[in-house]
């Protein structure tokens, strides 16, 4: 059952103080009037069993009435139109039953509900514009924050005048201490003192964020009950938290009883949206101040929560200061140094500097460094292995790491809270901060552990009874992390980054170097060795033709055959060579940009090649080839290679075919050579590029460079070459350049 389609009165001794539905507590307080009628008719619909005694009317004769039984008509009116044109909703004195009230209007859903309270003691406009004045001056935003606390309390006592004032500010689990207080003399302190979260329930606190204050103005008063319970517009309990006479829940009442409290007046605290504390005003009879003075309270605390966030902000921005110097420093160790973790741990600063910790450990690339107090080498390793990493925050933190890893009450004494960032690539590479356990002591106001009880396996509340002073040893628990802490962990986290990155470029470029030195070396040691080979392999060739021509008559057949091997050897090894120097040619020489008809190019390679003769069965095509800029002497090696492959491997087919062409497409023009010849296996299609690498079979003679000088010419002119083939059914060897203008 969803608990807003159940009443209070069905709920409320509900088992989670976290879910007491207080915002449909169906009652009003009894020093003022609830009134609620439906927004479009203004008709009556509910109204709290106390209006007889104090507006004189009997609920069930206004029940189903309009409005106007009970408001005059001038001012019902202006409140309609109000409504009807969704202006805000201000509150207005009104005169019935022959007392003052302010009437305080807000709407819930379609409900117009109405507060009547008393008008209480009117303020001199002087008096409170002084008032105001007061609060904007004193309230300072200098020293420290429980200072400013101090400041805040004693400027509402003074104003307000309640027993005791007190400033609660909220932990990160929302439990309270007291950390200001004024009192009347002879009252017992309860400064320093802290409160279970079950004290001020979420739905307490949700009520504060959105309203304010809230006044008790008498904690033994009598309630008076919101009649019918349920709303006749829709059936439904009634939403009366905006309300400034919402009835107390009956927890909290006994709650104050306990505490001797005679009425109470309590006022939110707000910082960057959440709420920070409240200022608890206590007095020990009744006591009531009226709707104006609730607002100067109000704006009292804006005021101080505005201080609030400036003070915070320059705190944190000092703190911040503070660390990104020490970043900075530390940015600077890692970069002069050759590993980051000695840059880290073995140097001052050390990474520790940056935050508040008692030591720090960094496990990267699998090696653990530890500084300052730390668990053991095995503890922090057990740590990554079995607990940080298998979380998935970038930044982990907590104040006590034995609640989320019982094993770390081992080392509780070292790193009861522990601050985490994961660095580098490697999931488990790991900055930590440790906080060792503060060895306080906690004085609660009563025993936190003692106002819940459980029965048929419920848990029911049950308001504390002793507020004499309990306290509590704490184990287990360091000094909490700051939002600056979390901000310079990051920081730091995005440096190593940086670092890390910048390292690993630096690598690469340093590798990149070495390796093109190493291979111009061997360009030039490989073109030395070729062209001084020339010579000797020309006096093989020579003398072996010497010995054909004057002393073939002196050889016997073998010797002959022998001969000429030697010939046709050095023949394709000066084939060999012209090849290797070309292909080193093209790697050394730079590119001489010129523009020049690609169809005359072609034209002249066949030409010179003796294509037309060495292959009469070939059919020739050329297609659309235009002028092209770049180097002729390299686009003529690139041509000539592809030209001769598309002949030579298409030779044997029958009516060989060799097309020739451009394509102009979107991104430029595209080349292309095509032959119907014998075409290979495509998964050779990128090693064929590389140098000596043959897929044909020794009856195409070759060296295997041919494709590889191709390959560098386009890759000198920023392009690139690819093959598309097929055995049996040719090749297409498509490539492109970046044709710049001259
Ligand atoms: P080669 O001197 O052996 O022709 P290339 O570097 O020019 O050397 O070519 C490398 C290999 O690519 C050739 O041995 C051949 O197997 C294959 N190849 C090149 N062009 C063609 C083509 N047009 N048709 C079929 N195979 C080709």
């Amino acid at each position: 059952m969803a608990l807003n389609t159940i009443s209070y009165s069905e709920k409320v001794n509900v088992t989670n103080c976290d879910r007491e539905p207080i915002h449909i507590i169906a009652r009003a307080q009894a020093h003022g009037v609830i009134l609620v009628c439906n927004k479009n008719t203004f008709k009556i619909t509910q109204g709290s069993d106390n209006i007889k005694d104090i507006l004189g009317f009997e609920l069930e004769e206004v029940l189903s009435d309009s409005l106007s039984k009970v408001i005059p008509a001038e001012q019902l009116q202006k409140l309609q139109q109000k409504v009807i044109n969704n202006e805000t909703l201000l509150p207005e004195e009104i005169c019935l039953n022959n007392s003052r009230f302010l009437l305080i209007p807000h709407l819930s859903g379609e409900n117009l509900i109405i507060d009547f309270e008393p008008f209480g003691e009117s303020i001199d406009p002087l008096l409170f514009q002084e008032q105001l004045t007061k609060i904007l001056s004193e309230l300072g935003d200098s020293g420290s924050i429980e200072e400013m606390c101090q400041q805040a309390v004693s400027l509402v006592k003074y104003l307000f005048d309640y027993d005791r004032v007190m400033m609660y500010r909220f932990d990160e689990e929302w439990n309270g201490e007291v950390v200001a207080e004024v009192k009347e003399t002879g009252m017992e302190s309860w400064l320093g003192l802290h409160y279970p979260a079950t004290d001020i329930p979420k739905p307490a606190r949700e009520i504060f964020m959105k309203q304010g204050v809230r006044i008790i103005s008498d904690v033994n008063y009598r309630p008076a009950a919101i009649q019918p319970e349920l709303s006749p517009i829709n059936n439904k309990p009634l939403d009366i938290s905006g309300s400034e006479l919402r009835g107390v829940s009956p927890i909290h009442i006994e709650y104050l009883q306990n505490m001797e409290v005679g009425a109470s007046l309590t006022a939110a605290v707000i910082l960057n949206g959440k709420l920070w504390g409240l200022l608890a005003c206590h007095h020990n009879t009744p006591k009531f101040i009226n709707y104006h003075k609730r607002q100067s309270c109000k704006f009292l605390t804006q005021v101080f929560s505005n201080k609030l966030a400036l003070r915070t902000t320059s705190v944190f921005l000092k703190k911040l200061k503070k660390s990104e110097k020490v970043r900075k420093e530390l940015v600077l160790q890692m970069n002069s140094m050759a590993n980051i973790s000695d840059a880290l741990v073995k140097y001052k600063p050390r990474f520790t500097d940056l935050i508040d910790s008692t030591g720090g450990a960094v496990y990267r690339k699998g090696k653990l460094y530890l500084t300052g107090k730390t668990p053991s080498e095995e503890e922090v390793i057990n740590l990554l292995l079995n607990f940080l990493n298998d979380r998935d925050e970038k930044i982990f933190q907590t104040k006590s790491l034995t609640k989320l890893y019982p094993e770390g009450d081992d080392f509780k004494d070292k790193a009861s809270g522990i601050l985490s960032i994961r660095i580098g690539q490697e999931k488990q590479d790991y900055l930590i901060w440790f906080r060792a356990e503060a060895s306080e002591s906690v004085s609660w106001g009563g025993n936190p552990e003692k106002n819940a009880y459980i029965k048929d396996g419920v848990e029911y509340l049950s308001p504390r009874k002793s507020f004499e002073i309990w306290t509590e040893k704490v184990s287990g628990v360091a000094k909490a992390w700051e939002a600056y802490d979390l901000e310079a962990a990051q920081n730091l986290q995005e440096s190593i980054t940086h670092v890390v990155v910048k390292k690993q470029k630096d690598e690469i470029n340093e590798l990149n170097k070495n390796l093109s030195e190493a291979n111009a070396e061997l360009e030039t040691f490989s073109y030395s060795v070729s062209h001084d080979l020339r010579a000797p392999l020309r006096g093989i060739d020579g003398y072996a033709r010497i010995l054909l021509d004057n002393y073939a008559g002196k050889l016997d057949n073998y010797g002959q055959n022998a001969l000429k091997t030697i010939m046709s050897s050095a023949e394709k090894m000066e084939e060999l060579i012209e090849d290797i120097l070309s292909y080193s040619k093209v790697g050394q020489t730079s590119r001489v940009q010129q523009v020049f008809s690609l169809e005359t190019l072609v034209e002249e390679i066949i030409a010179s090649q003796n294509l037309k003769s060495q292959f009469p069965g070939t059919t020739v095509k050329i297609e659309n080839l235009p002028k092209i800029t770049g180097d002729r002497r390299m686009i003529k090696q690139l041509m000539a290679n592809l030209i001769e492959n598309a002949f030579k491997y298409s030779s044997a087919t029958e009516n060989p075919r060799v097309i020739i062409g451009c394509k102009s497409e979107a991104e430029g023009n595209l080349y292309y050579v095509s032959d119907n010849g014998i075409g290979f296996d495509p998964k050779h299609k990128d090693k064929i590029f590389d140098v000596f690498s043959r897929i044909a079979t020794e009856e195409y003679s070759g060296t295997g460079v041919g494709l590889a000088i191709a390959k560098r010419v386009v890759e000198k002119h920023e392009g690139s070459i690819w093959v598309e083939t097929e055995p049996g059914r040719g090749s297409s060897f498509y490539f492109t350049l970046k044709e710049e203008e001259l």
